[in-house]
């Protein structure tokens, strides 16, 4: 078992090295725990940019990313809003890390060429069902077409110049608006020509898990989180038992495309899932505070990237060694050890995956 060698406060160089680059956005989902109605950033627009770091501070980061041999992934926010996306990207490539980016795909059709210039691994497209309902959910008609043009672009590009990367995997959450169509996302990957689709279980926290993981949070670190606020969800409108009838078919009748759903999705009640966030499945052990590093868009470190509540570190005045080590991660991770997962990670698909299985993924796809 991979968890096994995991238990240890001081951990050994990370497998993934996450770059957030940029917190803004060029849509607002709904439910998006940064942007959604009640996201974290809505209040705080205006000086969301004004804190980014350099150019220099993402290639110094790199430089010691490479060190370790971590994969790269980037993300926002909308990574390809970040001016200097490309130069970061071929930085990355020259180091000879993998390297992935997750992105709504708005941008591609502007920057298909940069892409395929950048040699970029992977590309994690979201898109969140077929043309009416991903647009519903995103808030603007004609993104649905305006992404498509772009992959299709991109795709005849790489045709042209018989490239294999990078790979599409579509990334689609499933919730209230597409849980009834989800049987049609394979046709709806195959349109986007995509490698890969993973249907990733909806990550919230009811009203009563947000209240605990306040709680236990400020218990175990001594100040309040915030993030949950973004995450609050206490009814899903999804019929897990359906749903879970759906995706058993899905999985065993698609045999032209890669579908993937939550790691160890057998052990995990999709009823139980979508109808409150108090249930872990038994699932005890995450292993991002061990696997997984984060730098947001000021440089600040953490290991829970859609809970960025307890930071780890500064790029702005520490080496990324010291900050992956540092007395805070430490802290961190041994009271996850002693105390266990905290109350959000009951809904947080991170504590579900197979980290052998994503290391390798990591490690071949980026
Ligand atoms: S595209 Fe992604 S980051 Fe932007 S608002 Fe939607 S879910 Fe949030
Ligand atoms: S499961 Fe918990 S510890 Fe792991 S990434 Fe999510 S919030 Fe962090």
């Amino acid at each position: 078992m991979v968890q096994e060698k995991y238990n240890n406060i001081i951990a050994q160089p990370p497998k993934s090295v996450e770059l957030q680059l940029t917190y803004c956005c060029n849509l607002h989902c709904d439910m998006c725990g940064q942007w959604g109605k009640s996201g974290i950033f809505r209040e705080n627009i205006k000086n969301l940019r004004n804190h980014e770091i350099t150019i220099d501070a993402w290639k110094n980061i790199i430089d010691q990313a490479a060190k370790w041999k971590s994969r790269i992934n980037l993300w926002g926010g909308e990574p390809f809003l970040k001016k200097d996306i490309f130069k970061i990207i071929k930085y990355i490539k020259s180091k000879k890390l993998k390297c992935s980016v997750v992105t709504n795909g708005v941008l591609i059709d502007k920057y298909y060429k940069e892409i395929i210039d950048s040699k970029l691994d992977k590309i994690f497209l979201s898109i969140d069902g077929t043309r009416e309902i991903h647009d519903k959910i995103r808030g603007k008609k004609g993104t649905f077409d305006k992404i498509l043009k772009g992959i299709n672009s991109l795709h005849d590009l790489k045709r042209k110049k018989n490239l294999k990367k990078p790979y599409i995997e579509i990334l689609c959450t499933i919730n209230k608006d597409n849980n009834k169509i989800i049987d049609k996302m394979p046709q709806v990957s195959r349109i986007f020509n995509a490698d890969k689709l993973d249907l990733a279980l909806l990550m919230f926290a009811s009203s009563k898990t947000a209240n605990d993981y306040r709680k236990e949070f400020t218990n175990r670190f001594g100040f309040l989180p915030k993030s949950q606020n973004g995450w609050i969800l206490n009814k899903t409108g999804v019929n897990g038992l359906k749903l879970s009838e759906k995706i058993n078919k899905m999985l065993y009748h698609n045999n032209d495309i890669f579908i993937k759903t939550i790691d160890n999705y057998k052990t995990i009640s999709f009823k139980k899932w979508y109808a409150g966030s108090e249930y872990r499945f038994g699932f005890n052990h995450c292993l991002s505070p061990w696997l997984r590093l984060n730098i947001m868009p000021n440089g600040k470190a953490n290991f829970c990237i859609d809970f960025p509540d307890y930071i780890i570190g500064d790029v702005k005045k520490e080496s990324l060694s010291k900050i992956w080590n540092s007395e805070k991660a430490k802290i961190f991770r041994e009271k996850y050890l002693k105390d266990g997962p905290l109350p959000i990670c009951n809904r947080c698909c991170w504590l579900y995956n197979n980290y052998s299985r994503l290391i390798k993924e990591w490690k071949h796809e980026g």
